[in-house]
């Protein structure tokens, strides 16, 4: 099945087109897709309406959209296997991350079940006469727009919550890793989504997404992505004034405070760098040190580096894979030129790896650059690979200062055996999750998002569905009588 999926069958594009879809390790062809256009989408946005309209699933019991996501998380776990695996083969990283990806997919679907049906909106107390209330009802329908570096992950953060709260859907995985978002549709399809509810398109972000965008019967665009695809959306929304919600970029700070637990700190701090070969949008690829423990933790941490072992993800000795397309390394290797024209030092890594086994894939070696400042656009802007920068500092003053010294605001994690310092640094910082001796976690319990540029709204946690709802105000008179108010 790898048709688009519109108003409940797997179809044609209108046009015919495909795409070949590429595994990152080694530059071979897995499969080809469909690959959609305009006039798709216009079928697609058109099916979600008048499924939204119909209202068998929008206007069905909180109850019922509870069990279809429930019957979704069920049927995850017992694909999690094949689903890590073709995640695996899209994006290149690890089979144990891939696992996990689908574990947090499956977990992001059950959070949303269980608080979809606790919500019964809010009696507000206007006194005997007056019975007034505040429920929350549905957006409409809902353009996804997913990125691909967790394809499906990112795409049921917005998936679960928009059923959850009874919308119907277009969705538009990246079209370099479309595979794992196709097998999460036809799961829904299993679960059994009416038709129009779930709908999927295929195809390229200028031509698809924008269509999808700026469609005039789409109430609400959620994007996870780069910041200059965000600003075209927000571009795109604003003839309708749709809802939007943008999870876009980050550069996330990492501090280490010289009190840390030294052991630790550089073991995360390669995990908050390196994972995923840092194509991760919260990856701790500023590095901010305490001067006292700098020159040892940078060392410490380029041997940890030299030693992560790359390869296929599929292997289990592999502990980090490519970069997600040729493309994408080329735009990563662009920065190592203005890393070096800049001044920054390099410590390790820095090309491509001389390996004959890892030649035809995307890889690049795991890079440190210290010696760096603010003023660098390598310490600035958003790589997206597997590339660290180490700044000094010798206040925690100077710490929270450099650490919030960026345009993004999605992450950052402080690393310090002084609890009061840790709160006292966490509340101080400007971005959207604060890790305390820690790197990466979320839980879909807790909202997932960016202050500044880094994105608009917040997933997962109770905002992640407050997202797809608008709040209704209802005002009862329950005893109406003429006010008078007019004389004549
Ligand atoms: P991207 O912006 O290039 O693409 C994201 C999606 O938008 C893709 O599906 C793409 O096809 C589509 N798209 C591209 N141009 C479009 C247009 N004009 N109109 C509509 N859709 C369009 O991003 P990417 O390279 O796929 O992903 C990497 C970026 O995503 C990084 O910046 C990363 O930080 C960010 N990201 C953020 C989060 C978060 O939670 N904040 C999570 C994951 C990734």
């Amino acid at each position: 099945m790898t048709q688009l999926y519109i108003d409940g069958e797997w179809v044609r594009a209108a046009a015919g087109g495909r795409r070949d879809v590429i595994n990152p390790f080694d530059a071979s062809v897995i499969t080809s897709v469909e690959e959609a256009d305009a006039s798709d989408v216009d079928r697609a946005v058109r099916a979600a309406k008048r499924a939204f309209e119909r209202g068998d699933w929008s206007g069905s019991p909180t109850r019922h959209r509870a069990d279809l996501l429930h019957r979704v998380h069920d049927l995850l776990l017992r694909d999690q296997e094949e689903i890590a695996r073709t995640e695996t083969l899209d994006t290149g990283k690890t089979l144990t991350e891939a696992r996990i990806d689908v574990e947090d997919v499956a977990n992001a679907f059950r959070y949303f079940a269980e608080i979809a049906d606790k919500d019964g909106g809010r009696v507000v107390d206007v006194g005997p006469d007056v019975f007034s209330r505040v429920v929350h009802q549905p957006v409409g329908v809902c353009a996804l727009i997913a990125p691909w570096n967790y394809p499906m992950l990112q795409a049921s953060w917005k998936v679960a919550p928009a059923l959850a709260a009874g919308n119907t859907f277009v969705l538009k995985p990246s079209e370099t890793t479309p595979l794992s978002t196709i097998a999460m549709i036809r799961l829904i399809e299993e679960a059994g989504a009416p038709p129009g509810v779930a709908n999927l398109v295929l195809g390229p972000g200028a031509t698809v997404g924008a269509a999808l965008s700026a469609h005039p019967e789409v109430d609400l665009v959620s994007f996870t992505g780069g910041l200059a695809t965000g600003r075209r959306i927000m571009e795109a929304a604003a003839p309708d004034v749709k809802n939007i919600a943008l999870e876009l970029g980050g550069k996330n700070p990492n501090i280490v405070f010289e009190d840390a637990d030294f052991a630790a700190a550089v073991d995360y701090a390669l995990d908050a760098a390196f994972l995923h070969s840092g194509q991760v949008c919260s990856a701790g690829s500023r590095l901010i040190v305490q001067d006292t423990v700098h020159d040892r933790f940078v060392e410490r941490l380029a041997a940890r580096a030299q030693a992560i072992r790359l390869g296929n993800g599929l292997d289990p000795q592999t502990e980090s894979g490519p970069l997600s397309s040729a493309a994408h390394r080329e735009k990563v290797e662009s920065y190592l030129q203005i890393a070096d024209a800049e001044g920054a030092r390099l410590v390790t890594g820095g090309r491509r790896p001389d390996d004959p086994e890892l030649a035809r894939g995307y890889f690049l070696l795991p890079t440190i650059y210290a010696d760096c400042d603010r003023s660098m656009r390598i310490v600035q802007e958003e790589v997206f690979g597997p590339v660290v920068t180490v700044e000094r500092f010798r206040t925690e003053e100077e710490a929270v200062e450099l650490a919030n010294d960026t345009r993004y605001g999605l992450a950052g994690g402080v690393w310090t055996s002084d609890a009061s310092r840790a709160q006292r640094v966490a509340i101080r910082l400007r971005h959207g999750t604060v890790w305390i001796n820690d790197f990466h976690p979320y839980v879909p319990q807790a909202e997932w998002g960016g202050f500044g540029r880094s994105g608009i709204g917040r997933e997962l946690g109770p905002t992640g569905l407050r997202e797809y709802q608008e709040a209704k105000h209802i005002y009862q008179n329950l005893r109406p009588a003429p006010s008078g108010w007019f004389k004549g």
